[in-house]
This record gives C-alpha cells, structure tokens and sequence, in this order.
C-alpha cells in the first residue's frame, strides 16, 4: 500500500512547497520591473561559492559552521537517494566510506541545531533580538528529523548485525535499543521510518511558508546580487520621470522586493551599524523587515494595515535621516542584502518630490546651487588656497599630466587646506606635472546625491565633467574618498572617461618609484582609521596603511573595527552637514575606538574622517597629546 501512497504524497508536498513558493512571487511582482539580469557565468559561480558554499556566512566561525553543517545535513536524504543509487555501480567500498561521511555530517547537523539554540535561547546576542516561535519551531524540528534518523540508523545496525564500523554514530545509537527484542525493534523501526518519513515532507511542503524560505530566497538573492561598485545607485530620468524616489512598496523594483524577502534575520548588519549602536532608530535588519511586512500586508486581502504608508508609518523619518550610507551593512550581509538603495529612494521621494526633509539639508542644498560648496563660501574664491604656492590652474598651464581635484573641503575647509597644501608640496618634490580647476571646480556632488538630491548631484557632476573635458583631462587626482568615488564610479553615468585616483595610491605610486624619499620619524604609535567610502566602496584598505608603513618609526597599530568591519566616523550619507541630536555622537564613539590603542596619533585619509575625529579628540580633551593627521601630512614631515 504505501508503495502506492508514498510517492504521491511526495509529490503532494512538492505542490504544496511550490504553490507556497508561486504565492510568494506574487508579493515581488508588484514592483517595477528590474534591470535585465547579465554576468550568468559568473553568476552561478557566485552562487555556488556564496549560496552552497556559503563563504560570506563562515566569516564568523562559531554561527558560519553552525549553519553550514545544519544546511548540509538538511541534504542527507538527497544524499542517500544519491548514494543508493551510486552503489549500485559503484564498488562497495564508496558505500562504505559515504556511509561514514553521512553519519558523521548527520552528527555535525546535529550538534549544530544544539549550539544554535543554546546561541539563540541561552546566549541571546543582541543581533537576535527578533528571536519568535518560528526560531523554535524550525530548530526542534529539525533535531526531531535528524534524531529519528540516528535511530533508524541504530535501529538497522541492532536488526541485521551490520557492521558499526561504516556508521559509527548510528553505532552509539544502536546500544539504547539493545534491551529490546528483535520484534520491538522491526516495530521501532518501521515506525520511526514513517514518522521521519512525514516529518521530512511537512518540511518540503512548508519550506516556502515558514523561514525555511531562506533556502530559496536567499540563494536567488545571491544569484540576482548587484554588480558593480558597491555603492552605485539609480540614476533618474528627469526628462520622463513624473515623480522621484519611492514613496509606495510597489515602486520598488521586484529585485529589491525580493531583497526583502531574502533577509535571513541573521542581524550581522546590525552589529557593525553605526546608527544602530549609536542608539539611533535605525537597524538595518528591521528597517527590511519592516518593509518586507508592509509588502506582505499590501497584499494581503484583508489587513489592517493596508493603507499604512511607507514613509512615516513603515520607515520613520528619523530611521530614514540617520543612515550614515556607511556600506557597512551590504558588506557584512551573508546573503547579499542591500539598504542604502532603498533609503536613497525614500530620501530622494521626500527631496524631490515632496519635499520635507530637515531644514539644515535645505541650507546644504541652497549652498550647494548658489556656490556648488556645502558651506556656501563664494564660488569665485575656490581657488584662493594655492595663490601663496604658485599652483598653476588648468587654464594657466600649457599641458599637465594630472588633475588635482582637492574638492570643497580641500578648497574651503580651513583644516584640509593644510593637506592640499602638504599634497601640492610633495607633487612638486616628486616633479609632478599636475594643475587644479581654480574657481572653475565645482562640489562633486556627493552630498545631494546621498541627501536624495539626485536633480542637483546631476547638475553639479554634468558641469565638472563638461570643464574636465574642456581641458583634456585624463587622469585626476583626489584627496577625499567622496569625491574619489563620485568622480570615478557615478560620473561615467554622465560619459566621463577619466582615470581617478585617490591620493594614498598616488603617494604609494611615489614612494614605491622613489620619485619621493622618506626619513625616519619620531617614533610614533599610529592607529588608522579606515573611510568607508574608500575602504567598503572602493575596497581600498592597504594604500594607506602602506604609506604610513613606508615611514620607518611608525609603529602602525589596527582597531578592532578595522578594514571592511570599521566603524563609520558619522559624517557619512550627509550626515556631516546634519545635526546629530539622538542617542550617542558617532565620532565620540570611533573617537574612543582609536584612543582605546593608546595611539599618538589617529591617521585618516578623508576629510570628513579627519574633522570627525578632531572634534572627537577636543571633546575627549585630547587634541594636546594625540594629533590627528591625514597621510598626506606624515608623508610631507617624513621626506628628505
Ligand atoms: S549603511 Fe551603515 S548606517 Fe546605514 S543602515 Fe547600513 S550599516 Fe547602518
Ligand atoms: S540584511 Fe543580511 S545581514 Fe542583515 S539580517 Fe538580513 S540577512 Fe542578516
């Protein structure tokens, strides 16, 4: 009879599970359509390294395994349909040595969905603070499962005498079944067999309805992921475009919903948020969990919630403002789930069509039109730190190799004057043939764009591009990692062609071609700070380490938050213009991050960074004993 039964009710539970999962597309499909999908090859050799073999989730040892093995052990009875069929030709020896690999990655499932529960229910870290019946529900399911199949296991080697040494954990269980006549056990094992049986089909068919979901989601996600710099975004077509950003769940694209349904509630985003441990009310989990619930109620066809609308009820403004654009969260992501994109939608919706947005961004913007700098300095003085150097501009020099593009801070900002200053030195020493743009530069954009004001970032990059190509330039030099981004990964939307680099590759280029030569300096303990918009969007971590190196007593020491784990220094997504009047200040916090190394100076390579950190250090009152310095200004102390 069950001959007859059981393969129809597996088929049953494969309708259920991809109904389940048919269901679930309909909540993405209401978006708007998403870009056509390109890279397949290397599509599914991501997949394959991200989504089976689950690289980014192993960065953490202790939860990394964990899943791993639970995952691997949710293939046994894939794997035992396999090896069945594989011993039919192959010698018995395989069966013998796959029988062993079963029994041991049943073991380490096992073992796994204990830790897992004794992390969520005993250990309780912060990150799983969602922690719901689910959670519970999946884990005593799954160790009901892989119990029951030690105990056939057991069961089988009490019955017919086979030898433990192929199953040597189906062995142990074998002994707890010893007592029992050879009846009760034929009875034990057929009757775990059935109930293992039902328990493996109620998960098939309800994986798509509960977070087994994840097992689908996640690795389409990781299949569907953004190419490309990390911290690209949308462009608008103002010319069709009849309102900007995204102030309903459905004009979302359907990837991004599907971003929404792919995020595990692993919580390692929220770990390394600046916003979040700062105590602001932001956490990038629950700001797409939220959404994700909104979808899920949007479609629904009777809900409550319904008319609930995304900007206001669903995300707060506050949540919405105090995002950081730190990357840190897409860079941590096991599954590829991304944030910022969706919260430059909600902030572009509130700028540009609304508006209603903070009123010190409204002065950000206002100085940006009139004098394309965020202080509102006059436009015509841009070029007035370099009359004392002689520095010629674009249109002054006859020819030049490179384009210094110091930016508004390098320009305007009293304290970063001095690293355009160092950098103009130490270009001059290494007989750089380079020229500025003078009062012709203009902001390069950045700060609207990530304040959600694309229409301005537009207009800003267009014109910089236009005096760029009036002037040939081929190759520019920036010292800030903002500008650095926008002008060598968002401008080429607008046809730039331009070779940009940042001035820690630049000096390392110098150093390592001898074209400037280095002294010892005082001995010195320093800690680097990395900028996020060099190190998480650009993926440039050992430039300034390297140069700093390049200075023998330098004693370079690193934070705990270092490389693609630092912690943002606040001033991020235009939050430097933005006052920061909830919870903890950001800066204090990178602040006291560093100074925990004891160092006698902190190193930065941003200008944002570097005013971060000063204030940090004066309200620390620290500025005395601890410099802080951008590499440009040890690299001009330390030469010849
Ligand atoms: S980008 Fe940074 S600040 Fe914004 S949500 Fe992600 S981790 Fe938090
Ligand atoms: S967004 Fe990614 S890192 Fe954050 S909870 Fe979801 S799956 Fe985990």
């Amino acid at each position: 009879m069950f001959a007859l039964i059981d393969p129809l009710l597996i088929v049953i539970a494969l309708i259920i599970c991809i109904t389940g999962l048919v269901r679930r597309a309909r909540l993405w499909k209401i978006g708007q359509k998403a870009e056509h999908i390109e890279n397949i090859g290397l599509r599914i050799k991501d997949f394959l390294i991200y989504g089976i073999g689950q690289a980014k989730i192993l960065k953490e040892l202790y939860p990394g395994l964990m899943h791993f093995f639970i995952f691997f052990a949710c293939l046994i009875p894939l794997l035992v349909i396999f090896a069945s069929q594989a011993t039919l030709h192959l010698p018995v020896v395989f069966a013998n040595y796959f029988s062993v690999f079963l029994d041991l990655l049943g073991a380490a499932g096992l073992i796994a969905v204990l830790l897992a529960a004794f992390r969520r229910y005993i250990q309780k870290p912060e990150r799983l603070d969602d922690t719901g019946k689910d959670d519970a529900i999946a884990l005593v399911w799954l160790f009901v499962i892989i119990s029951l199949g030690f105990c056939i296991e057991g069961l089988r080697i009490s019955i017919t005498g086979a030898d433990a040494r192929w199953a040597p954990v189906g062995a142990v269980f074998s002994y707890a079944f010893l007592p029992f006549g050879t009846q009760l056990q034929l009875f034990l094992h057929s009757f775990f067999w059935r109930i293992h049986f039902f328990l493996v089909l109620a998960l098939i068919a309800c994986i798509t309805y509960t977070k087994f979901l994840h097992i689908f989601t996640s690795a389409l996600n990781i299949f569907l992921r953004k190419y490309g710099s990390p911290g690209q975004l949308r462009g608008i077509d103002f010319g069709t475009a009849e309102t900007y950003g995204v102030s309903n769940i459905e004009e979302f694209t359907t990837t991004q919903l599907f971003n929404l349904d792919a995020c595990t509630r692993c919580g390692r985003c929220q770990d390394n948020c600046p916003a979040h441990l700062s105590d602001k009310p932001l956490s990038p989990k629950k700001l797409l969990q939220d959404m994700k619930k909104h979808m899920e109620e949007k479609t629904a066809d009777r809900s409550k919630d319904k008319d609930k609308s995304l900007i206001g009820d669903i995300v707060s403004h506050e949540t919405l403002w105090s995002c950081t654009m730190c990357l840190s969260c897409h860079s941590q992501c096991p599954v590829f789930d991304t944030t910022v994109d969706k919260t430059i939608e909600l902030r572009r919706y509130l700028v540009m069509t609304e508006p209603n947005f903070p009123g010190e961004v409204q002065a950000v913007f206002k100085n940006m039109e009139n004098n394309s700098n965020p202080w509102g300095v006059g436009a015509h003085t841009r070029g007035d730190w370099t009359k004392e150097l002689g520095v010629k501009t674009a249109s002054e020099a006859d020819s030049f190799d490179i384009l210094f593009y110091p930016g508004c801070a390098g320009a305007f900002d009293d304290r970063y004057k001095k690293v355009s200053i160092a950098l103009t030195q130490i270009l001059r020493k290494a007989g750089v043939n380079f020229a500025v743009l003078g009062a012709e530069e203009g902001c390069c954009g950045d700060s609207a764009r990530r304040l959600g004001n694309e229409y301005l970032y537009e207009t800003l990059a267009q014109t910089n591009i236009e005096v760029m190509k009036n002037y040939n330039v081929n190759k520019i030099l920036t010292i800030c990692p903002h500008c650095f981004n926008s002008l060598k990964n968002d401008y080429p939307m607008y046809g730039s062609e331009f070779e940009v680099l940042h001035h820690s590759e630049f000096l390392m280029k110098l150093i390592s071609n001898g074209s400037i030569k280095l002294k010892s300096s005082e001995n010195m303990k320093v800690a680097y700070h990395d900028s996020c918009f060099l190190g998480r969007y650009n993926d440039i971590y050992d430039y300034p380490r390297d140069v700093l190196q390049s200075i023998s007593g330098i004693n370079l020491v690193e934070m705990d938050r270092n490389r693609d784990k630092s912690f943002c220094c606040g001033a991020g997504g235009g939050r430097m213009w933005m006052e920061e009047d909830i919870g903890k200040r950001i800066n204090e916090m990178r602040t006291d991050q560093a100074l925990d190394k004891n160092p006698d100076a902190i190193a930065t390579a941003c200008p944002y960074c570097l005013t971060m950190i000063d204030d940090g250090l004066k309200v620390r009152e620290k500025s005395d004993s601890v410099k802080s310095l951008d590499i440009a200004e040890f690299i001009v102390k330390a030469m010849e």
